[in-house]
C-alpha cells in the first residue's frame, strides 16, 4: 500500500536531516521531490498544488525557524497536511435513530461492492448489530448468487429476488428488502446495487431510483483504488449523479499508488470511511486519516495492527501478546509459534509487517516474503521439545539435525529460522525500549 509514495516522501524528508537551519532552497528542493512523488502516485493535480503550497508556507514560517529540530518539524507539517488531505478526523457512519440503518452501496462494476457488502455485514455483526443484505444488483448475471455466498460466509441473511421471476425490478427488490428487514427487526440493511463498466446515465438513474425508494442513511461510494487518477473523476460523477455520504477505497492491498486515497476527499468533500484490503471477509479496516498518514511516512500503524489482532485473536492471547510487545520481554519460540498461528488467522504476515514502523528500509525483504513459508516454520518449531522452544540456546548441532529430520527440512533451514528468531527477539527488545529499530530480518527463511 503506497509503497513507492512512502519511500519517496520519506527519502526526501531524510534529505533535510542534519541541516541545523533550513534555507528556502532546502525547503524548495524537498517540496519539489514531494510534488513529483505525489504526481507520480496519481494524486489529482489541484490536490498536489494545494498540499505542497501549504507545506511550503508552513515550512518557511516561524514554527520551523524557531524549532529545535527544523527537519523534524517539517516532517510534522507534512504529517499534519497528509492527515488533512486524507480527511482529517475519522469519519463515522450515520446510524439511524429509528432502526434499521439503511446503507446503500454504489460504484462501478468490479469496484468491490459485493465483496464489501459481506465485509460490512460482518463488521456490523461483530459489533452486535443484526444486519441483513439485500441483493439489488440484478444487472450482473452472477451478482445475486455472489452476495448469497458472501452472506453465508459472514453468517448474515440475504434478501434476494425469487429466481426465475424474469429480470426483476431492482427498485422493488430494494424496497421489499428494506421492509422485510424492518419486519424481521434487523437493525442494519445493506443494499448492494448494480454498477457498469463505465459511468452511464441509465446506471445513475437506477441508483437514484433505489435511493429515492429506500432513503438510505448512508450511501457509500465504493471505488477501486487501483484506478488512480480516474478515481477522482468517477467520484465526481457519482457525487453529482447519486450523491454519497462516504467513500470506501477497495483493493488497497494491490499496488495502489495512493492517488485515489489522497485525491478523493479533497475532490468530493466526503470522508473515506473504510478500506478494503483483500478478497477475504476480514480484509477490511476503518479508514483513519492520521494512521494512514503514519503509514505513508513509514511511522507504522500499530493501532490498526493491534485492532486487527484483537478482532481475530482470542482475548487472553491478544493481551499476552500485547503485553509482551510493550514490555520488551524476550520472545520464546512458543510465543513465536503462537503469534504465527494467530497471524495465519489474520490473513497475512506480510500485510501485518507492513504496518510496523520503519519497515520501508526492509521493503525488498518484505516484497519477497512469501506467506506460505509459515507452514515450514511451524513444522520446524513443532519438531522441537518444549524446553528447546523455551530456550533455543539448548539447540546444538545434533539437536538441529534431529529437528531438521523431524520437520522434513534441511539443517540450513533450521539454522536460518533460529538466526532470524534471534534477530526478531532483539528487534522486540529494542522496540520495547522505544528504540524503533525495526526488524533486522524477516522471521521467515
Ligand atoms: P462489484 O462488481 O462492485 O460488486 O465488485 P466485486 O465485489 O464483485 O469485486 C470485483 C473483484 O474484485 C472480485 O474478484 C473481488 O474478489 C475483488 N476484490 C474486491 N475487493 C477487493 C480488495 O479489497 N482487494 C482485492 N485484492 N480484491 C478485491
Amino acid at each position: 500500500m503506497f509503497n513507492n509514495l512512502s519511500d519517496r516522501i520519506t527519502a526526501s524528508l531524510k534529505g533535510l536531516r542534519g541541516h541545523g537551519r533550513l534555507s528556502e532552497a532546502d525547503v524548495d528542493k524537498t517540496i519539489r521531490e514531494i510534488r513529483r512523488a505525489l504526481l507520480d502516485a496519481d494524486v489529482a493535480v489541484p490536490v498536489v498544488r494545494d498540499f505542497t503550497g501549504r507545506v511550503r508556507e508552513r515550512a518557511l514560517g516561524e514554527e520551523v525557524s524557531k524549532a529545535l529540530n527544523p527537519a523534524q518539524q517539517v516532517v510534522k507539517i507534512v504529517n499534519d497536511e497528509l492527515v488533512d488531505v486524507l480527511g482529517g478526523a475519522t469519519g463515522e457512519l450515520t446510524w439511524a435513530k429509528n432502526p434499521p440503518t439503511v446503507i446503500m452501496l454504489a460504484g462501478l462494476q468490479g469496484a468491490g461492492k459485493t465483496t464489501l457488502a459481506g465485509k460490512l455485514a460482518k463488521w456490523t455483526k461483530d459489533q452486535g448489530h443484526t444486519p441483513m443484505l439485500v441483493a439489488a444488483d440484478l444487472q450482473r448475471p452472477n451478482a445475486v448468487n455472489q452476495l448469497q455466498i458472501v452472506g453465508e460466509r459472514a453468517g448474515v441473511p440475504v434478501f434476494a429476488p425469487e429466481p426465475g421471476n424474469g429480470v426483476g425490478d431492482p427498485v422493488q427488490v430494494a424496497l421489499n428488502g428494506v421492509s422485510t428487514a424492518q419486519f424481521q427487526q434487523h437493525d442494519v440493511v445493506i443494499v448492494d446495487t448494480a454498477g457498469r463498466l463505465g459511468v452511464d446515465e441509465e446506471m445513475m438513474q437506477q441508483a437514484r431510483d433505489i435511493r429515492d425508494a429506500v432513503h438510505p442513511d448512508d450511501t457509500l461510494f465504493v471505488v477501486d483504488a487501483m484506478i488512480g487518477q480516474d478515481a477522482a473523476r468517477v467520484a465526481e460523477a457519482f457525487r453529482d449523479g447519486v450523491g454519497f455520504t462516504g467513500v470506501v477505497l477497495s483493493k488497497l492491498d494491490g499496488d495502489a499508488r495512493g492517488g485515489a486515497a489522497l485525491s478523493i476527499t479533497g475532490v468530493t468533500q466526503r470522508p473515506i470511511l473504510f478500506a478494503s484490503t483483500g478478497e477475504q471477509l476480514g480484509d477490511f479496516e476503518r479508514f483513519h486519516p492520521d494512521r494512514m498518514a503514519g503509514r505513508i511516512l513509514d511511522m507504522g500503524d500499530v493501532l490498526t495492527l493491534i485492532e486487527q489482532a484483537e478482532r481475530t485473536f482470542d482475548q487472553a492471547e491478544a493481551e499476552k501478546t500485547a503485553k509482551k510487545l510493550q514490555s520488551g520481554q524476550d520472545l520464546t519460540l512458543d510465543d513465536f509459534l503462537g503469534l504465527m498461528q494467530q497471524v495465519k488467522k489474520m490473513g497475512s504476515l506480510k500485510k501485518m509487517l507492513g504496518m510496523m514502523p520503519n519497515m520501508g528500509q526492509f521493503r525488498d525483504q518484505l516484497d519477497s516474503f512469501d506467506d506460505s513459508q509459515l507452514g515450514r516454520i511451524e513444522a520446524i518449531i513443532h519438531s522441537m521439545t518444549p524446553s528447546e522452544r523455551a530456550d533455543p540456546k539448548l539447540i546444538n548441532g545434533s539437536r538441529r539435525s534431529r529437528i531438521a529430520k523431524g520437520s522434513g527440512s534441511t539443517v540450513q533451514q533450521v539454522n536460518q529460522l533460529l538466526e532470524n528468531f534471534k534477530n526478531a527477539q532483539q528487534a522486540m527488545r529494542s522496540m520495547g525500549r522505544g528504540g524503533g529499530g525495526g526488524m533486522p530480518g524477516m522471521p521467515g527463511m
